[in-house]
């Protein structure tokens, strides 16, 4: 008899360890191109299907990947039910600032495709995991520090979706059973791939142009604070939470999880340790200056401590430091 208490995920690993089935939607995506690599090591090669509506880029490991709109429920049930999937990191959507200039489409990918996920998985009996984020706050949330529960009145497209998709994850939950599960990813740093239109993109430019350059532009203020964590934290939590015994989740699908507070300022810093005649300049952007203003200073991710035993890694002194090694030993 299986143990009901289990995840499909945990039910396989504990059962046989290179049978799970995974799909992962956005998987060209900055993060999604890092979660393929790392669940395909831990759960097997061939076992993770790969879909995206582009194909993957260079920095993408090679393997199993299919086009897939998220948007046409009859694909999205079609590639899971192929693959015979017992899980779906669902990755797809259109993040912040790409939001902003086209709410229709970031409205249409972000809720059609978490629906379209949501229902094939109650239909198929699996497992989900979808990010939400820090953009599920709003102007009027406490920012420092934002609690787990609290106010969430958010002022972008892409806030009003993360929201919507918290509550229809504890809906398709608690009316039908679904065991899905998410967090609430702070700005991600990361090498491998871009980032795809966000606010704290400025994050990984900065990086990149310190590295090319020595000097770099950036388009939020210099005092901007927010909440920022390296991908590998990014992408170990993510999965430790899709394997902790559901019994402990009391918020399935919306963690508050971080690890560092960053300002523009002080990531400048931290790279003048390593490139000392690092410049900074500033142009600011006032669209997502203002969406930068609307989200937290800081969150509180006590709850993600406290029920599945989060803990990053990296602060920003070592996320700085492996950030400039990996991208000089691509130069
Ligand atoms: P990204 O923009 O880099 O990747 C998203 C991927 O979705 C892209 O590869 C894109 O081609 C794909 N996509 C877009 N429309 C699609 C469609 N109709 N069908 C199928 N695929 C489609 O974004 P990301 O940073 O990898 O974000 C992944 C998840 O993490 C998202 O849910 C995002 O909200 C969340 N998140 C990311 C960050 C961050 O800093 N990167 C922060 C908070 C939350």
């Amino acid at each position: 008899m299986p143990d009901s208490s289990l995840s499909p995920v945990q039910r396989n690993a504990r059962e046989s360890p290179q049978m799970n089935r995974i799909v992962v939607t956005g998987a060209a995506g900055q993060v999604g191109s890092e979660m393929v690599e790392a669940l395909r090591g831990r759960y097997g090669h061939d076992v993770v299907l790969a879909t995206d509506i582009r194909e993957p880029g260079d920095g993408a490991a090679a393997g199993p990947f299919r086009l897939l709109d998220v948007t046409n429920p009859h694909a999205v049930a079609e590639v899971v039910r192929s693959h015979a999937a017992d899980c779906v990191y669902h990755l797809a959507a259109i993040l912040s600032a790409r939001g902003e200039s086209a709410p229709q489409q970031a409205w249409a990918v972000n809720m059609g495709g978490l629906y379209n996920v949501l229902e094939v998985a109650r239909r198929e009996g699996c497992a989900v995991f979808t990010p939400s984020s820090i953009a599920a706050f709003g102007p009027s949330t406490p920012p420092d520090p934002t609690p787990q529960d609290t106010i969430q009145r958010p002022n972008t497209v892409y806030g009003v979706t993360m929201v919507a998709g918290e509550l229809l994850r504890d809906y398709y939950h608690e009316r039908f059973g679904v065991d899905a599960r998410g967090v609430r990813y702070p700005g991600l740093i990361s090498y491998v791939t871009p980032p795809g239109g966000g606010t704290t993109d400025f994050a990984v430019e900065i990086f990149y142009e310190a590295v090319a350059h020595g000097r770099y532009t950036c388009f939020l203020g210099p005092e901007t604070q927010l909440d920022m964590m390296y991908m590998p934290d990014a992408i170990r939590g993510s999965i430790e939470l899709m394997e902790v015994d559901p019994e402990r989740l009391v918020h399935r699908n919306a963690f508050n999880m971080t690890a560092m507070q960053v300002t523009p300022e002080s990531l400048a810093a931290a790279i003048r340790e390593h490139i000392p005649d690092f410049t900074m300049e500033y142009d600011v952007d006032p669209v997502r200056q203002a969406i930068a203003d609307s989200w937290p200073r800081r969150i509180d991710d006590t709850a993600a401590r406290a029920e599945w035993n989060w803990k990053p890694e990296y602060d920003l002194a070592a996320m700085t430091a492996d950030m400039i090694a990996h991208l000089q030993a691509r130069d």
